[in-house]
């Protein structure tokens, strides 16, 4: 059977036809021996080529069988030794990994949330705020949400079309991570880094855990028939009564396995795992072909606390994904937020004070707010030393049919911003983001079809991008600047150091840039105001590495891809400079939050292993 015509990235990313590569041995080596001689030659090159041969065979060859069947003959001898430069040319989408690392996203199950925000989606089939036709979230559902098989069989698609799978972002998705049982979260992760370990050897497990799911979990596809319908004008019931009450006997086999713990024998669907099994888990991933170079949780502001932080951080943590929403108290209080901005203040200087990066989420045009109201807010999230953060999602509200805010909409409370409103608001916005600050995401990626009014344009940053080149204004956030696929030299490079206030003490960005400010690589500094307590013995008298990110297609440990950015010394480069400021700064000790794959690059730079951090005395 033939490729469908048509087909989505991600349909293409689990698309499953399996070819005789030997049956299709010389057309297949053909096609591969022009790839392989014509190191210019482009992706649409590629399909021109793939397109030729389509008309004498009558078969399409897609990339990931092309990429298949290059692994394939380079291991048997029929072509020239492996070269990535080779994958990199077959693989359709270059750009995913280009930031250096492969991001795998994985959904929590359906499980109460603490908000009741009402712009909300009540999505019963999904965590909290997610929906059920998002391609994340449909992957998410046939694999039963279960962290092993959805960590294991996104490597395996990212593997099969190509991209690397030795350095992986895991980022947790899903309602308040932090109200998720604490066994669940330890044995969530564990999962994951068992799904990395196994992936990494080629075992594929995925069998046992599905048979194991079939039989006891009520979120396995064949037994996940929940249809229930929230509608967002009538709320006759909440997601928290409807979750608890559809996937009763789910939560009840959660609550079940707790009396199991004293038995030995546990399968691995089982929501249960000690700190003991996860930290053996970690070291186990030190040294893995799959390593784990960062790992991300999302929560609320009023769920952070001294003692979260530092759970959040045993669990191997680096980053957390924070919903701001808004920094008015009244916007805050109309929405249902349930938490006001001094929350919101105080957990980002405690994950500050712990290091972690801090990815925000901000929503314009919540109700009760406006297009100059939320200007301001904007620009009060880079004045204000209390805020500022790493990275930053701008989510303008948009309209869903199980969302509260259909209330307020029926009654001519809530507008969508036009679509000039909207540009106005973003290209303000885009303008007074700092350099410091990278714009992950404009514009949520909800289907069309799950929006009631106001705009469904995906790609509102290039329209946003598009007005700004017209007005002769560059945009100066992180990825505006990143160098991503072009090759640079560290000739062509300086060091530019910029310094901020914030609420744990002093921040400084160390960043390599070309003339024109192109990023290539950077380093987030943070001085600790010696008038605050530190979380934990190690942090005493100690500067905080935050993050460490060289820019360059991702290549496998071991292997350079030359030219590219991510090897050119600029890692070391970078924390060498750090560790000066430090010193000057009269610390005696840097400290880094490193993920556990990256626990080797730091032991190698003189950092030593503490309990939370890895630590240089200076
Ligand atoms: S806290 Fe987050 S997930 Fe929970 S209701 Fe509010 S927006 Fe939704």
């Amino acid at each position: 059977m033939d490729r469908p015509a048509k087909l989505s990235l991600d349909e293409r990313m689990t698309y499953k036809r399996t070819l005789d590569l030997n049956q299709h041995r010389e057309p297949m080596l053909a096609i591969l021996r022009t790839v392989i001689d014509r190191a210019g030659m482009t992706s649409d090159d590629i399909n021109r080529l793939v397109k030729i041969h389509a008309r004498t065979l009558g078969i399409m060859y897609g990339r990931d069988e092309l990429i298949a069947a290059y692994r394939h003959f380079a291991a048997s001898g029929d072509l020239p030794a492996f070269d990535p430069a080779v994958i990199e040319r077959l693989r359709v989408k270059p750009i995913r990994t280009s930031s250096g690392v492969t991001p795998v996203t994985v959904l929590t199950k359906p499980f109460p949330c603490p908000g009741e925000c009402i712009f909300c989606p009540n999505d019963v089939r999904m965590p909290k705020s997610y929906l059920s036709d998002e391609p994340g979230a449909q992957r998410a559902e046939q694999n039963s949400f279960d962290p092993y098989l959805q960590t294991y069989t996104r490597l395996q698609a990212f593997y099969n079309t190509g991209h690397p799978t030795d350095k992986i972002e895991i980022i947790v998705l899903g309602g308040t991570w932090s109200f998720y049982p604490e066994t669940y979260q330890i044995w969530f992760i564990k999962r994951i880094f068992d799904a990395l370990h196994d992936f990494g050897v080629q075992h594929d497990r995925r069998p046992e855990v599905e048979a194991a799911l079939k039989s006891v979990s009520q979120l396995h596809p064949e037994h996940n028939t929940a249809n229930v319908i929230i509608h967002g004008a009538d709320m006759a019931q909440t997601y928290n009564q409807a979750v608890q009450r559809v996937y009763e006997s789910e939560m009840a086999r959660s609550r079940q396995i707790a009396a199991k713990v004293a038995e030995t024998e546990r399968s691995p669907v089982d929501e249960y795992a000690t700190w003991e099994e996860l930290e053996a888990a970690h070291r186990f991933n030190e040294t893995a072909p799959c390593r784990c170079v960062g790992l991300v949780i999302e929560t609320r502001p009023d769920h952070i606390s001294e003692e979260e932080v530092l759970r959040v951080r045993r669990l191997g943590c680096t980053k957390v994904q924070i919903g701001f929403q808004s920094l008015n108290d009244d916007v805050l209080r109309k929405n249902k937020r349930g938490h006001t901005v001094a929350a919101t203040r105080r957990a980002v200087k405690l994950l500050r004070q712990a290091g972690f990066k801090i990815h925000a989420h901000w929503m314009p045009n919540l109700y009760g707010s406006s297009p100059d109201l939320d200007i301001d807010d904007y620009t009060r999230m880079f004045a204000d030393p209390d805020f500022r953060p790493d990275e930053l999602k701008i989510y303008p509200c948009s309209l869903i049919d199980s969302a509260e805010l259909m209330r307020f909409y029926e009654a001519g409370l809530w507008q969508p911003y036009t679509h000039d409103e909207l540009l106005r608001v973003l290209t303000e916005c885009f303008q007074r983001t700092p350099e410091y600050c990278r714009l992950t995401r404009v514009i949520r990626d909800i289907p069309g079809t799950d929006i009631v009014v106001g705009n469904k344009a995906t790609n509102f940053r290039q329209i946003v991008e598009d007005e700004l080149k017209h007005r002769g204004i560059k945009g100066s956030d992180i990825r505006a600047r990143e160098v991503r696929l072009r090759s640079v030299t560290p000739d062509q490079l300086e060091r530019d150091e910029l310094r901020y206030a914030t609420s744990a003490g002093e921040e400084v960005f160390l960043q390599y840039i070309t003339q024109d400010r192109a990023i290539a690589g950077f380093l987030r500094l943070s001085l600790p105001d010696p008038d605050l307590a530190p979380l934990t013995d190690e942090l005493v008298q100690a500067a905080i590495i935050r993050e460490v990110h060289v820019y360059g297609q991702a290549v496998d440990i071991g292997e350079s891809s030359a030219g590219r950015a991510q090897h050119a010394g600029l890692g070391t480069a970078l924390i060498e400079r750090a560790a000066e400021i430090a010193r000057e700064h009269g610390c005696a000790k840097l400290a880094v939050i490193s993920a556990i794959g990256t626990r080797g690059y730091y032991r190698k730079r003189g950092f030593e292993d503490g309990k939370l951090y890895q630590v240089r005395t200076l």
